[in-house]
């Protein structure tokens, strides 16, 4: 029986998620407040572990943003620290790194999605667990009911707060972000710099063609008071950090600032659920963007959650025995990942000075090893088998992982 379930919010989340339980054969409805789906802001380093599942959702890549080969990392001293080798760690573990706008990474996602899945325009303001699964309540007085429902609804979740999960704290830092489209601002594209300071760290981060991501980031606090030229500010405390960088500096405008800043948010992670209700993506699990995991974070939640659903024995519906084991098979990696994430030695040049004493096959390997033991690896390798042998010959494809429509 294909099970009724109702996602609440089409962020790169929710209709990741979608996607894969639409493709496992079950009846799924994503609703969002806004009257279009659409994403804002910059863009997204998506590394080998979210790759694998956007292949795992047939979500189709080639040509999207920048294929990265390694990532630079210095003093604003201009003293080197470590180059990560991305080649080494998607040799290791099987898929590219790219840097991706979040608008194309949504329509990539929507490429093929069948749209009237979709409800814009239906804030959710309320959800509940009923005798048979969970209800969603919209403004507008409506509502919908299904066998499960799934909160992907964000940094300030309203599903969370329903379930009585305590909301994000901030950690004390904000970025102030965007994309810019400068050509010869890096030397060579393929290849990330981040630039730490004793007050604060940027990146600069190729995204495709002349596009470059850009950050900054500085402390942050709730009695922050946005300056009238934000630009000023911030050529102040990034100017002469390397020719790149003032290269940007010169580029940008308090145009550019508009939307930012963006302060870090982390959640403390939810206990265990009860009954069809699970959370999914930012609205679980928010975190710094140290990392560039959270997209990341969000897509293996897709993969372990489809997992988890697909799993049940015919006949017997264990639904909230299910996203049980979800929440469970994620939450000590996800942990990890938040934790680390959240470190504020990022932060500081003098403390990450002995750094540069290790090599750069050491750091390297760290980096892979931790993405390695954080994404569920064994279980990926095996959905991604499974799925190879669903495609049948002619290129059709047919429900995967045991789900019968
Ligand atoms: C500065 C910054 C930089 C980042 N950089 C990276 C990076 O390099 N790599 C990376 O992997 N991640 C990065 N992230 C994190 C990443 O952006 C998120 O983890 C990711 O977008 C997950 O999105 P989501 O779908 O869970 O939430 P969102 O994108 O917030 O989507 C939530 C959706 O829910 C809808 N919604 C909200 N409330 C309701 C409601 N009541 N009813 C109906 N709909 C509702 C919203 O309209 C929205 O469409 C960064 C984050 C920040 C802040």
């Amino acid at each position: 029986m294909p099970l009724r379930i109702l996602v609440v919010g089409a962020g790169v989340s929710g209709i990741s998620v979608a996607r894969g339980l639409l493709r496992d054969g079950h009846d799924v409805t994503v609703f969002d407040q806004r009257p279009q789906v659409q994403a804002g802001g910059g863009a997204v380093t998506i590394w080998s572990n979210g790759a694998t599942v956007l292949r795992q959702l047939g979500v189709d890549m080639d040509g999207a943003g920048q294929l990265l080969s390694s990532v630079r990392v210095s003093t604003s001293h201009r003293r080197r620290l470590a180059t990560l080798d991305v080649a080494a760690m998607v040799n290791r573990l099987g898929a590219p790194v790219r840097m991706v706008a979040r608008r194309v990474l949504l329509e990539r996602l929507l490429s093929g999605f069948p749209v009237e899945r979709i409800r814009c325009e239906a804030r959710a303001v309320n959800v509940s667990r009923t005798p048979t699964g969970a209800q969603v309540e919209f403004a507008d007085g409506s509502h919908a009911q299904g066998d499960l429902l799934i909160g992907a609804d964000g940094l300030h979740s309203m599903v969370r707060h329903a379930v009585g999960e305590p909301d994000a704290q901030p950690t004390g830092w904000c970025s102030w972000q965007g994309l810019v489209t400068l050509a010869d601002a890096v030397d060579d594209p393929h290849v990330a710099q981040v630039i730490i300071g004793e007050h604060g760290n940027l990146g600069l981060w190729p995204a495709g063609g002349a596009d470059l991501q850009w950050w900054f980031d500085l402390p942050w606090s709730r009695d922050f008071v946005r300056p009238e030229h934000p630009i000023d500010e911030i050529r102040s405390g990034f100017a002469g950090w390397s020719a790149g960088v003032d290269r940007v500096l010169a580029a940008l405008t308090d145009d550019h600032l508009a939307h930012s800043p963006y302060p870090h948010f982390r959640h403390r992670l939810p206990r265990p659920g009860r009954g069809a209700l699970t959370l999914l993506g930012d609205a679980a699990h928010t975190m710094p963007p140290t990392l560039a995991q959270g997209t990341n974070q969000a897509l293996l939640d897709t993969m372990v959650l489809c997992r988890a659903l697909s799993e049940l024995p015919a006949g017997r519906v264990d639904v909230p025995g299910a996203l049980r084991w979800y929440e469970k098979t994620r939450r000590r990696k996800v942990a990890a990942v938040s934790r680390v994430a959240s470190l504020q030695v990022c932060h500081g040049e003098s403390v990450l000075r002995p750094a540069s004493l290790l090599s750069d096959r050491l750091h390297t390997w760290a980096l892979t090893t931790f993405l390695h033991c954080t994404s569920h690896h064994r279980l990926a390798t095996e959905i991604s088998r499974k799925l190879a042998v669903a495609v049948l010959p002619s290129g059709t494809s047919r429900p995967a992982l045991g789900v019968t429509p």
